[in-house]
């Protein structure tokens, strides 16, 4: 019988790689992957063909399409359930043409494939890249308000750990060494931030109510560039990270219109409406949740004039919301008339 015991333990081990790695909040799947193979000495390029996998790109390809046999068969050799692992890639259609194009070797003021926030990377007990870094609308961190970054400072090349030949961790450039922990702090105006999160905010309610809705600001956010009258390539993608900060940087002295019409006035409203209520984390989690939910109703229960059901909503969002502390935030809110 203990022999038994001992030959299932074997196989257990045979299957599973010797260490498995946790992911940390909000982490990229090709960040994780990369821990995960150095944790079990082997170094991420080695890693993709370990997983019968092609060179160049492997890991961030895997983040924008993640097959169901490979989330499967890293479940099956880690501790990590399947859908935990699915979960960090970027899949969600609604966002992805905001995500930045996978790009190896970066022009000047072109966007790379990842953005970083050096002071992050030297809080985290084991550095990791985060999810949201992804997107060409953010550009700052939103925990140590400096501006993010997306080259190595000291070579200029964009981050390439998926291509990294040696057991070093991703936080150092893969090209040449240096530490991305120490880049220079990037600077962003505060104005700039607020439009950020706005931007931010206004996508994250439109892709939990209509799909629509979020098209609309979806191509609103990509034209940003032209908006701005920043003449470098048109889409807001296909700038650096430093480009974009220009760019939002001009627009924060405009105004949002730009951001907020739409031919339906309920959706001009609402945007508006998440705009005053901009900065409250948890008052705009609940707002998209709560719209979110509402949207799966049948139409025919729906309020058949939108700006009456957008009023409807948000009473009854009110109501909802009984929390007192959300509550008393929210009354404190000015929201401005369409
Ligand atoms: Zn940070
Ligand atoms: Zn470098």
């Amino acid at each position: 019988m203990a022999i038994e015991i001992r030959e299932r333990y074997r196989d257990v081990v045979r299957d599973r790689w010797p260490v498995s790695v946790d992911p940390q909040p909000d982490e990229l799947l090709s960040s994780w992957l990369h821990r995960l193979a150095l944790a079990n000495g082997i170094a991420p390029r080695s890693f993709a063909s370990a997983l019968g996998l092609g060179e160049g790109m492997w890991s961030p390809r895997l983040d924008l399409q993640l097959p169901g046999e490979a989330a499967a068969l890293l479940a099956d050799r880690t501790n990590v359930r399947q859908e935990t692992i699915s979960a960090m890639a970027m899949t969600e259609p609604a966002l992805t043409p905001l995500l930045l194009p996978l790009r190896e070797n970066v022009h000047r003021n072109r966007s790379s494939w990842m953005q970083y926030c050096p002071l992050c990377l030297a809080s985290d007990e084991a550095p990791y890249f985060r999810r949201r870094w992804r997107l060409a609308s953010r550009i700052s961190c939103s925990a140590h308000g400096c501006g993010l970054r997306d080259r190595c400072p000291a070579c200029r090349t964009a981050i390439v750990s998926f291509d990294q030949v040696e057991l070093v961790p991703q936080h150092f450039c893969a090209r040449c060494g240096f530490d991305l922990r120490a880049a220079p702090k990037a600077g962003v105006n505060a104005a700039a931030r607020r439009l950020e999160r706005a931007i931010a905010d206004i996508c994250r309610v439109e892709s939990a109510t209509d799909s629509a809705a979020t098209i609309d600001v979806v191509s609103r956010v990509l034209r940003a560039p032209v908006v701005a009258d920043i003449g470098l390539g048109g889409t807001l993608t296909n700038l650096s990270t430093a480009a974009r900060i220009r760019c939002f940087n001009q627009l924060a002295a405009k105004r949002l219109d730009w951001l907020v019409t739409h031919e339906d006035a309920a959706v001009a409203h609402r945007r508006r409406i998440i705009l005053a209520a901009g900065g409250h984390d948890e008052l705009i989690a609940r707002f998209a949740d709560f719209l979110g939910k509402h949207q799966t109703r049948p139409r025919s229960m729906c309020p058949p004039q939108p700006c009456a059901g957008l009023a409807d909503v948000l009473t009854a969002y009110l109501r909802v919301a009984g929390d007192r502390t959300t509550s008393k935030r929210h009354r404190r809110l000015r929201v401005p008339q369409p």
